[in-house]
């Protein structure tokens, strides 16, 4: 998708910290970390959000949740425990429209809504 910053990340054309990448899921740090441990658990296919999910797409979010229990292992959060967010929409903050999960923890958490 021709202007989308998370698809420039998946081709390559802006550079990331790559924590995981198979065919269809990119794993990398986000450049301002709200947390120790802050990455985004993208698709590699563009979906704008949430509201743009297909039933085709339900075995890639699978994947992507296995992943992002792979990624909080690797990141030594899944004990001590983590969120994982989905922003969509604008009263969500949501500013780039490429669906992705925060996966954040490595300190205690602040409440989620304010
Ligand atoms: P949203 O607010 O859309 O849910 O989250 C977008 C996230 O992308 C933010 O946490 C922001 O810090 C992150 N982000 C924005 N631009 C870049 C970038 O160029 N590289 C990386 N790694 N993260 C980015
Ligand atoms: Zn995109």
């Amino acid at each position: 998708m021709d202007n989308c910053l998370f698809c420039k990340i998946v081709e390559g054309s802006i550079p990331s910290n790559k924590v995981y990448e198979d065919e269809r899921v990119l794993v990398f740090h986000d450049i301002q970390p709200a947390a120790p441990v802050h990455v985004l658990i993208i698709p590699k296919k563009h979906i704008a959000s949430m509201n743009d999910l297909a039933s085709e797409d339900l075995a890639l979010i699978s994947e992507m949740h296995r992943i992002a229990q792979e990624t909080a292992k690797q990141l030594g959060v899944a004990d001590s425990g983590y969120r994982l967010i989905n922003n969509c929409g604008p009263d969500s903050g949501q500013a780039v429209a490429h669906l992705h999960y925060h996966l954040i923890g490595g300190s205690k958490l602040g409440a989620l809504v304010q």
